[in-house]
């Protein structure tokens, strides 16, 4: 492998180590695994493959960002129940603790052939596995008169860090009664409740500092996760704030233009202060290069995430099509402890354990109000198959509503600890 000083970033025992000729010949003869992208999926893989291989393998974790700042907890920061420093994790644990190569630079190209990925600062990573947890990219063009050149003035928020705090100062400066619009996706998008636990958190702020503001969500999708949950909830505590037109009167028929920050649904021209536009979703687009991409996702074998075209890539998360999962962190990061497993097995000739997994998607909706849904799934040859579910139901007493909410800020240590500690 051949990396310089500028874009290797471990700790300094980490770098000293690497750099030095025995420990690249011993590197050089352990098997190789290659793990694009930091995320929920990426991050837990590297971790866990190279502790369960007790360095047996040689991994390394390329990811352009410094600091990975979740998009699990970006509303409760819109909401202001989080400050901005808390979503954001680094790597050093991972490098330290772990022995992981953290290359900071993105990925450009998987030559399969070869099995090298080339990265953007000229380098070229050999692999024997590689895994990819890349997320999500946009599908262009999918809300007419947007494009990404267009996200500083009508912001995603779909992707972790400064995408975030552009929408909440844009919230924050929002004249008084003005309107704050949402363009929800289609499916399947990543995080299923999200975009409704971002009304409700917007709503929650909005309600403090501009009670007379208005929400307006175009929607081109029939139903969507927990909806009965997130409507009786608003009417308890945004009533009237909140219109959401779904595709029966042309939520499924809008057009943006962010010069006149205008928003037209079926027709009708709405003048609005804020526009959120989450447009259409596809795999992160390191999978389309690779060649490992269907549809817009890359199908992968439920049994150990390896893609269904390429065996020896292993596509987690957002970007994997993989059956029933939503796409989530909780996913991700279960998918990966799976992946990881599967790779440790072959690679040193050790055991595989029969594939689980687990999933919830908590959302908050006020103070204390927190709601959740979840299910626990197992492999099958079609994909993954949910085993059994569970969801909050309406009518909940506050207690139990709290310690909903209780249970979230406890996963999301708890998630952040096994990504990076
Ligand atoms: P990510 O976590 O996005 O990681 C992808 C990483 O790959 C990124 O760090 C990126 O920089 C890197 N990358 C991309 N391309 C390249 C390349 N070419 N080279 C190198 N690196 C690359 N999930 C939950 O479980 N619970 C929640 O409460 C929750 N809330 C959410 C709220 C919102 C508003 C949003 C948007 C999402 C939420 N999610 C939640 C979903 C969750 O964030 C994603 O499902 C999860 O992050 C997916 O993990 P991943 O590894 O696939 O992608």
């Amino acid at each position: 492998m051949s990396l310089n000083r500028r874009t290797f970033l471990g700790t300094a025992a980490a770098v000293t180590a690497t750099l030095t000729t025995p420990m690249i010949a011993r590197a050089q003869a352990r098997p190789r695994v290659v793990v694009v992208g930091g995320g929920a999926g990426g991050a837990t893989a590297a971790k866990y493959i190279a502790r369960d291989s007790q360095g047996a393998i040689d991994v390394t974790l390329i990811e352009p960002t410094r600091a990975y700042y979740t998009c699990f907890f970006s509303n409760l920061y819109l909401g202001g129940f989080y400050e901005f420093d808390d979503l954001g994790h680094t790597y050093g644990n991972l490098a330290s603790n772990y022995g992981i190569n953290v290359v900071h630079d993105w990925a450009t190209a998987v030559d399969r052939d070869t099995k090298t990925v080339r990265l953007a600062g000229g380098d070229a990573v050999p692999y024997d596995r590689l895994v990819l947890s890349p997320g999500i990219d946009f599908i262009e063009d999918s809300v007419p008169g947007w494009s990404l050149a267009s996200q500083s003035v009508m912001p995603h928020a779909y992707k972790g860090g400064t995408q975030t705090q552009l929408l909440r100062a844009q919230v924050e400066a929002m004249p008084e009664g003005g309107t704050f619009a949402m363009v929800a996706p289609p499916n399947p998008y990543r995080c299923p409740p999200g975009p409704y636990e971002r009304i409700s958190m917007v709503a929650h702020m909005l309600k403090a500092i501009n009670p007379t503001a208005k929400i307006l969500i175009a929607d081109p999708k029939e139903s969507y996760s927990k909806q009965a949950l997130f409507e009786d909830g608003w009417q308890r505590h945004y009533s009237g704030m909140i219109t959401r037109i779904g595709p029966d009167f042309g939520g499924d028929n809008v057009e943006v233009d962010p010069a006149a920050m205008t928003l037209t649904i079926d027709g009708v021209v709405e003048n609005v202060d804020v526009c959120n536009v989450i447009p259409a979703q596809r795999a992160g687009h390191i999978a389309h290069q690779a060649g490992i991409v269907e549809d817009n996702w890359a199908p992968v074998s439920a049994y150990d995430m390896s893609s269904r075209i390429d065996p020896e890539i292993h596509v987690l998360g957002d970007s994997a099509a993989q059956g029933a999962m939503p796409k989530s962190g909780f996913s991700a990061n279960s998918q990966a402890k799976v992946a990881a497993n599967a790779i440790v097995a072959a690679l040193t000739d050790g055991r595989a354990f029969p594939p689980r997994f687990a999933n919830t998607c908590w959302s908050l909706i006020d103070t204390d109000d927190g709601v959740k849904v979840g299910a626990t799934y197992e492999a099958s040859d079609e994909g993954i198959v949910s085993t059994s579910s569970f969801i909050s139901e309406v009518g909940e007493s506050a207690e139990v509503r709290a310690e909903t909410y209780r249970e979230s800020l406890g996963w999301y240590d708890a998630i952040v600890e096994d990504m990076f500690a």
